[in-house]
């Protein structure tokens, strides 16, 4: 047998996408699955977007492009972050990559060494601990539960940080929460980082359009510009324009992380996707309704799920602000007894009685480090939203 690098035995397959392959496996043995492991939107990437990417195909965009990205899609990126979040950055303060989760990996290996730490608020992006360990760091799991709103706050920061701290990551809106933080939040948190200058910030606000709050989405960069040269921006056009096949993702950054991002993408990979940068340089510049039209349609979900599930005893929810998920707790279910006599002790045991019983699969709480919780997703249909919470609701009825 090969023997691996710890690199690769440090770290797991992403929980989620086992869950969706559980989802596939049950539904090829001919079982009815009502499935809301989903971490993608389920409409198609718009025709427009492909019309564009088709073009760039048939104008000869089909050749390596600069490592950094086109020129036009880092214009469309820095008047995006301009206008949408305060931002200012140069050309060359913009990288992009084969998606942000690739952005967001060659940073950490660009910064992170042996013994490095970097605080990571529960519940998280499942992805998050192990993209750290995978390049020798050590995620330091700070735990930022319902009565802080799911998020961190200016003090759990302080306690956490070290002279070994490296980053802290914040997720706005979050995966899996829904959490977003509001303008007077981030001031606090940028008020701490100011004063500890060798620590990064890495903002991952991927869901950053797909938002309901009654405030307008902001950055902690385009509040505190005098982070500039701590805060790393990532984003991308994967959920905002039911693009994640396209593999684009980028971020803003001081210049010095970023000439060392690209120093390693020219080595991994040279360029991302040229015809994928022409489509989300389109994206990104081309009329914003079908973002706000799919942006209704996810908000109708959230808030019929949200109402379904807390009208079952035995769960509570709180309302997202953005993305597409709802984090359910699930407390009032654990000790209880299934009809097959089985006690539930974990949320994954809530999991899978819900699987087995009810046919609905979730995601639980522990694979993002809060527990007793579970995940679900409104990106799927209404009907199957409405199916599966009534079986949730059966199924939790059935406890004794
Ligand atoms: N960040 C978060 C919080 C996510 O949930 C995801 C996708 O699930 C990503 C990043 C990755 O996005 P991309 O498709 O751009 O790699």
């Amino acid at each position: 047998s090969i023997k691996l690098a710890a690199r690769v035995t440090n770290i797991r397959l992403s929980p989620s996408t086992a869950a969706a392959q559980k989802v596939r496996d049950l539904k090829a043995e001919g079982r009815e699955i009502l499935n809301l492991t989903v971490g993608e939107p389920d409409f198609d990437t718009p025709q427009s977007v492909k019309d564009a990417a088709i073009a760039a195909i048939n104008a000869g965009d089909t050749k390596y492009t600069s490592v950094n990205g086109t020129v036009a899609l880092r214009k469309a990126i820095q008047h995006d972050y301009k206008t949408r979040l305060n931002i200012d950055c140069s050309l060359d303060e913009i990288c992009v990559g084969g998606g942000a989760k690739q952005v967001l990996f060659v940073a950490l290996m660009a910064t992170v060494e042996e013994g490095d730490e970097v605080i990571i608020p529960a519940p998280y992006w499942v992805s998050y601990p192990d993209m750290v360990i995978a390049n020798g760091g050590t995620p330091v799991i700070v735990k930022c539960g319902e009565d802080v709103g799911f998020k961190l706050t200016p003090e759990i920061l302080e306690a956490a940080i070290t002279p070994a701290t490296k980053w802290v990551i914040l997720n706005s809106p979050s995966n899996p929460t829904g959490a977003a933080y509001n303008a007077e939040e981030l001031r606090a948190l940028g008020d701490v980082l100011v004063k500890h200058p060798h620590v990064l910030v890495m903002c991952d606000e991927i869901y950053d359009r797909i938002w309901y709050a009654d405030f307008d989405a902001c950055s902690i960069l385009g509040v505190c510009p005098e982070l500039k040269n701590q805060a790393l921006v990532s984003n991308g056009v994967s959920k905002s324009y039911a693009m994640t096949g396209w593999r684009i993702g980028y971020a803003v950054g001081p210049l010095q992380l970023i000439n060392a991002i690209n120093k390693l993408q020219s080595q991994m990979s040279s360029c991302p996707s040229s015809v994928s940068q022409a489509a989300a340089a389109f994206a990104l510049t081309a009329d914003q309704s079908g973002v706000t039209e799919a942006v209704e349609v996810y908000r109708a979900r959230r808030d019929r799920a949200h109402e379904l599930i807390n009208a079952i005893p035995e769960l509570s929810c709180t309302l997202p602000d953005g993305a597409f998920y709802l984090y359910p707790c699930c407390a009032g279910a654990i000790g209880k007894t299934t009809p097959s006599g089985t006690k539930i002790e974990s949320d994954l045991d809530f999991g899978l009685y819900l699987l087995d019983t009810a046919g609905v699969a979730s995601v639980h709480g522990g694979a993002y480090g809060l527990e007793p919780y579970f995940r679900i997703s409104t990106a799927t249909s209404m009907e199957e939203i409405e199916a599966a919470c009534a079986k949730i609701a059966e199924a939790c009825a059935a406890l004794t």
